[in-house]
């Protein structure tokens, strides 16, 4: 049945849940008060969803699992239904470009990146159900083995504020192509665009249960969905100390999880390398969403010839950034929250007192509303490797330039934090650029580039602290299966 949603999302600005086919409001009625982080206004309302909605979801997603046609579909059939899905999103790309940057107060074309990556998840993943097969193993005369890939179950996403778009379709692709059924829980700062594609979902003609959406706090929905005993797999994206959390949770059910937890991302800049083209890299890499990436490049290892002339050409760079409103389109917008602001500006503030040198700072733009979560970028030089502003990932558009003498001290101080997510090389040493690739633990490594986000088909996740598990590429769909061994005696 195709529900006419975004009408009444028009003109109420009440967004429901999605359980079992159905938008629904919360069993308590209670409600969430969104507000867009450029003005701190609020705009929409989502459902406080709790342990009692949690159930209700991850029975809807058991009962569409177990009683199928999802699980048991051709894989093929599955991808013709996400591909679908990707269509939708593309053919409503405006309206959610726009409703994600209002959410997140992240800049409109940033919106649109997210649009664009979202939409080829679900064409990626589509095109991809139908090609991932199981092996024949030799084994003993007389007998035939097998392997199959099989679906979990139901798999819980719980996902952050940062790209809800592009976090849930990769989550969404992966999870539903093997055959789980799904319930996603999205952060409480960010829904909006969660529950406009399980709208969508619905219109594509997912199947009811197969893909249910419950808005809440994470310390009861995302609590309770962690903790549920009928969730087989959790896949979550976040900070650490949640993520342990939510590990725990888990583990009290013994399921399998896969944990993508952020980094302190190094890019290294040799002096061989070619610096006009890495400069706007470099930059874009740590101002990208405000610095709210978890593959933000927030470190930069400069060798020790071209270190002045590699800081002060960022400096002029980050003199010229400006934070503004969402729709005003700038280098930079809002940061999510009063808390993300407030967390940003005092490791600014406790870098400088422990005199940390500014080299330069960005700028707010004059028209922005004093009632917005704005912070100024900052760039601090010849950072102590041990800094706390060296250490802990800042989430913010705060970048840290590092100074070394030889590619055995950049090694190491590429590896110098309890992190290992992305890591940048820039260097025209052919040789060079394997060596060091290959001694960086870092979960992916670019050569002459760096790409926060995007890249579907490129697998992604961490090392250390950073987590474990694959998301993304064919990888993430490995971690969306496991592994059924068939045996056959014949002699
Ligand atoms: P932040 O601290 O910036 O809000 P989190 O990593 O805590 O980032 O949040 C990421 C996601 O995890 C959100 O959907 C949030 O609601 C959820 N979450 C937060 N706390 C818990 C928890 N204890 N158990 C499960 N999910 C949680």
């Amino acid at each position: 049945m195709v529900h006419n949603l975004s009408r009444v999302v028009a003109q109420d600005k009440h967004f429901l849940n999605i359980v079992n086919g159905r938008p629904v409001a919360a069993l308590s009625q209670e409600t969430i008060t969104v507000l867009c982080p450029s003005d701190g206004l609020a705009f929409a309302t989502i459902p406080a969803g709790d342990a009692d909605d949690v159930d209700r979801a991850v029975r809807a997603a058991r009962e569409a699992f177990d009683r199928g046609p999802w699980s048991r579909m051709p894989a093929f059939e599955r991808g013709r239904l996400l591909t679908r899905l990707g269509q939708l999103i593309e053919q409503h790309g405006d309206e959610l470009a726009a409703l994600e940057s209002r959410d997140t107060g992240k800049p409109i074309r940033q919106g649109r990146a997210d649009v664009a990556a979202a939409i080829r998840y679900y064409e990626f993943y589509g095109g991809a159900a139908d090609k991932i097969h199981g092996d024949t193993i030799p084994f003993l005369d007389g007998y035939t083995a097998l392997t199959l890939r099989e679906p979990h179950g139901v798999v819980a996403g719980i996902i952050p504020w940062n790209y809800p778009m592009q976090i849930m379709a990769r989550v969404v692709g992966a999870a539903l192509a093997m055959g789980n059924t799904l319930v996603i829980k999205p952060a409480e700062d960010a829904s909006l665009s969660t529950i406009r594609i399980g709208e969508l979902a619905i219109e594509a003609g997912l199947p009811d249960g197969v893909l249910n959406v419950i808005t809440g706090y994470g310390r009861e929905a995302g609590a309770a969905l962690s903790a549920h005993p009928d969730v087989d797999y959790v896949t979550f994206t976040g900070s650490p100390a949640t993520g342990t959390a939510i590990q725990q949770a888990a583990a009290a059910n013994n399921r399998g999880v896969t944990m993508e937890l952020g980094g302190k991302s190094p890019q290294i800049v040799f002096a061989d390398a070619d610096i006009e083209k890495a400069l706007p890299v470099l930059v874009n890499a740590i101002i990208q969403n405000g610095g709210q990436t978890c593959s933000a490049g927030s470190r930069i290892l400069i060798e020790r010839p071209i270190y002045d002339e590699v800081a002060a050409a960022l400096g002029e760079r980050f003199d010229k950034l400006v934070a503004g409103p969402h729709d005003a389109d700038l280098d930079l917008g809002a940061m999510i929250n009063p808390a993300q602001k407030r967390r940003v500006e005092d490791y600014v503030a406790s870098a400088a007192e422990a005199g940390i040198d500014v080299i330069a700072r960005g700028s707010i733009d004059a028209q922005a509303p004093t009632t917005g979560y704005y912070v100024v970028p900052v760039l601090f030089g010849a950072v102590d490797p041990a800094a706390i502003i060296a250490q802990e990932e800042v989430f913010g558009p705060v970048l840290t330039l590092f100074a070394f003498d030889d590619e055995q001290e950049a090694i190491r101080l590429a590896n110098h934090t309890d992190y290992g997510l992305v890591a940048g090389i820039w260097t025209r040493d052919g040789a060079r650029q394997h060596r060091v690739a290959k001694r960086v633990r870092a979960g992916q490594v670019f050569v002459n580039a760096y790409g926060a986000g995007g890249g579907v088909e490129l697998p992604f996740g961490g090392f250390k602290k950073s987590g474990h598990g694959r998301e993304k590429g064919f990888e993430a769909l490995y971690d969306m299966s496991a592994t059924k061994t068939i045996i056959f005696r014949h002699d």
